[in-house]
């Protein structure tokens, strides 16, 4: 191997050039010959090459091979870029281990070459209109590719060492490319206005020249002034400093610079200026350079979502899956995720860990309640009071441009006299135009288009269809007993504990005392107020401890009612008696899945339908399908919907119910209740009726089996539509229970002895 090191030239992959044969033999302790391989290694700084040590030289490097060796020369080709590791340096004599580093081939060749061809075109026209080296049209003319016209146009157009740098280091071909045509570009113009000085020489020189000393001298002055009073730095200079630091695009730039313009004329005084310095003050806060893909070890990103939560099996794998798609396309985002289950059941922080996963930055956005677009899109700055939306606030609060970015709450934005926030929430999260997402109180485009997106919701009854359609729904149907006693002692224990200062042998908490707390003193399909019932016994412990009451403090499930101060919850339990006209159903709530009981009686009358217990328009609809449906199956029986008055009660009359899935149990209850054959109270049912009496799907099987589960029921009939749902289905519950997929009102009625 022979190492060559140079400061000012640039060598990039596919390039060829001649060297002196005896400057290689000076670096070789061998002859040379075709087929050597040889290294191009970069220096941080001009240096002999003696005394050249480890430190000077970059770490990425240039590969090449002897093509062929003439009279006095060596014709090499270089071929690829490598890293250097451990690289030593003995008396000019180098040494270090090299890997290839590999491009990311994000762009199209045919378009390389098409700017190639430019940037050459504009050199030849450089010199052209300058002066020309004798035969350089013919060398220029001579290079194939970009690489070969930046390497050696490099040193003519003096590219600075660290911009040359900054290219060879590039992965990215579209970077690369970029950062090679604005080097190259910006150092032709530099090269055009020395030599127009250059030949203009006469008059204008001296001025021109003496002009630009004086204000680098300002520059430099007002620098040191700055340095030694930071607190007198103008806001105006502060600014412009940032802005030229941003990296802003042009849009925003020129925006920017407008304001501050506005800002320099307006003066301290001025009315308008607190709100000039905001919109600065936030634009320049933003991160606008693209950030590198980071490259993601699945091992790892599976452990971190796998040490973070326990179960949730399946919605790992999808994200995992999601990694490593992002990973293959070399893309920072990828399809939109929409959570959807009840409160506390880990939608947000396992977006936190794909966060951490992928080692970018979380940022969580609340959408709830929004009505109005421009809490989404921000107001115009005509507004008094305009501020940024929401999006842009997450993302400047994210200190990067591709955040992991959570929207809590997608199904709780409102439509109103302010316009339809979920449209501009569209727009946010269409790729096709998330690139140049228009903030309105910026009032310049910001790139989303690196940003994944996570959203949340409890249900997606309420998410609007276009909406609904662009993301890929993913549901947590929350955990049974088992699953909450294994979260609560892996994760919610010992970080209660670690919040609220108490050692590990400080506090014991029995299995059954939390096993107690799941069962009695909570009622929820996720782990939230189990979290705070554990952190309110991590509290009271430490009052105990810190009272020096006691070291160590037990705690058991008699001790429960008097710490969290509470009498247990009481459960809905199926009712052992045995009625006609009472049938236990399956409802779904917020809070995850409850049974409940729909009573029917018949009083003396005339035929009256009265409904109690805050039933819904749906429900309401419901009972009158099931009358309908009874009285056609029991023609016999009609007459007793003429002689009587028909009460249907729902109980816990303060909680307003509604959805069609109690039709079948509003129908079997009636059923019960004109035949007299009382229906088990260990059979639950739930599922819409249609007038045919055919039983349709319904949603949220999960939570009301867990529920079913819970209350003690033992046989459950669904839909058969449903019974592909059965496999989200905890397995235990699923063996806890006998489940009955049924097709016609009649089977139910059947399997219940009614007919
Ligand atoms: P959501 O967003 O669904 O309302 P959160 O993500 O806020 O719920 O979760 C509430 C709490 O429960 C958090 O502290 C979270 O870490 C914890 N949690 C939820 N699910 C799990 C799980 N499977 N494993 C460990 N902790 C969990």
């Amino acid at each position: 191997m022979i190492y060559i090191t140079y400061y000012n030239m640039l060598s990039l992959p596919d390039v060829s050039c001649y060297f002196q044969l005896d400057y290689l033999k000076r670096h070789s302790d061998k002859e040379i010959s075709a087929g050597d391989k040889v290294i191009f290694m970069m220096l941080k700084s001009e240096k002999k090459e003696s005394e050249v040590t480890a430190a000077d030289i970059y770490p990425v490097a240039t590969r090449g091979t002897i093509e062929s060796i003439g009279d006095g020369w060596a014709l090499i080709r270089t071929l690829g870029r490598v890293s250097l590791d451990s690289v030593s340096v003995n008396n000019g004599t180098f040494n270090a281990e090299v890997r290839s580093r590999s491009d990311i081939e994000d762009m199209d060749p045919a378009l390389i070459d098409e700017k190639f061809q430019s940037m050459r075109s504009a050199l030849l026209k450089t010199f052209k209109d300058t002066e020309w080296l004798p035969g350089s049209r013919n060398t220029i003319m001579r290079w194939t590719n970009i690489n070969e016209l930046v390497t050696f146009s490099s040193t003519l157009l003096q590219i600075s060492n660290e911009d040359k740098y900054a290219i060879l280091e590039e992965d990215s071909l579209r970077c690369r490319v970029e950062m090679m045509e604005k080097a190259f570009y910006e150092s032709l113009e530099l090269y055009k206005v020395n030599s127009e000085a250059r030949s203009a020489e006469a008059k204008s020189n001296e001025q021109l020249y003496r002009e630009q000393a004086i204000k680098r001298q300002i520059s430099f002055l007002e620098e040191e002034l700055d340095k030694m009073h930071p607190e007198n730095i103008t806001d105006v200079r502060k600014f412009e400093k940032k802005i030229a630091d941003s990296g802003m695009n042009e849009i925003a730039r020129a925006e920017a610079e407008k304001v501050l313009n506005r800002m320099r004329q307006e003066g301290k005084d001025g009315h308008e200026y607190g709100m000039l310095y905001d919109y600065l003050d936030f634009v320049t806060a933003l991160v606008w350079k693209k950030e590198k893909v980071k490259k993601i070890d699945l091992k790892t990103a599976e452990k971190v979502l796998d040490s973070e939560h326990y179960g949730l099996e399946k919605t790992k794998r999808r994200i995992i899956e999601q990694i490593a798609v992002m990973a293959l396309r070399k893309k920072q985002a990828g399809s939109i995720l929409l959570f959807v289950g009840a409160p506390g059941t880990g939608k947000t922080s396992i977006g936190q860990s794909i966060a951490k996963a992928l080692k970018r930055s979380y940022v969580r956005v609340s959408l709830g309640g929004i009505r109005d677009e421009a809490e989404i899109r921000g107001h115009r700055r005509t507004y008094i009071g305009a501020m940024p939306g929401r999006i842009m606030d997450g993302i400047r609060r994210s200190g990067s441009s591709n955040p992991v970015m959570v929207l809590d709450e997608v199904d709780k934005l409102v439509r109103d006299y302010g316009g339809d926030p979920s449209s501009a929430l569209l727009e946010v999260l269409d790729p096709e135009q998330n690139a140049t997402f228009t903030d309105h109180y910026m009032n310049v485009p910001y790139d989303l288009s690196d940003v994944l997106f996570v959203c949340t919701a409890n249900s997606t009854d309420t998410i609007p269809e276009p909406l609904l359609n662009r993301m890929e729904v993913i549901s947590f149907p929350g955990y049974s007993a088992l699953e909450k006693f294994e979260i609560a002692k892996r994760h919610l224990l010992p970080k209660a504990m670690e919040k609220a200062g108490i050692g590990k042998r400080n506090l014991v908490l029995s299995d059954e005392a939390i096993k107690s707390i799941i069962s009695d003193y909570t009622m929820e399909a996720g782990v939230r107020t189990l979290k705070n019932r554990l952190d309110t016994i991590c509290r009271m412990a430490a009052v105990k401890i810190v009272r020096g009451e006691s070291k160590r403090v037990s705690v058991g499930p008699e001790d429960l009612r008097d710490l969290l101060d509470m009498s247990p919850i009481r459960h809905d339990r199926i009712l052992e008696e045995k009625r006609a006209g009472i049938v236990t159903g399956l409802a779904w709530t917020a809070a995850g899945g409850e049974i409940l009981f729909i009573e029917t009686m018949f009083t003396k009358g005339e035929g009256k339908l009265v409904i109690t217990g805050q039933l819904g328009d749906v429900m309401k609809e419901s009972v009158m399908i099931a009358v309908s449906l009874v009285k056609s199956l029991f023609p016999d029986k009609a007459d007793l919907f003429k002689e009587n008055d028909l009460h249907v009660h729902v109980p816990s009359g303060a909680v307003p119910k509604d959805g069609p899935s109690a039709g079948i149990t509003l129908t079997v209850a009636l059923a019960s209740l004109v035949s007299g054959s009382p229906v088990k109270s260990s059979y639950a049912m739930t599922g819409e009726v249609s007038l045919r009496g055919a039983l349709m799907p319904i949603g949220g099987l999960a939570e009301k089996l867990m529920a079913a589960e819970r209350a003690g029921v033992r046989e459950v009939f669904i839909p058969e539509e449903n019974t592909d749902d059965l496999k989200d289905v905890a397995e235990a519950t699923r063996n806890n229970l006998k489940i009955t997929p049924v097709h016609l009102v009649t089977d139910v009625l059947k399997n219940v002895g009614i007919l």
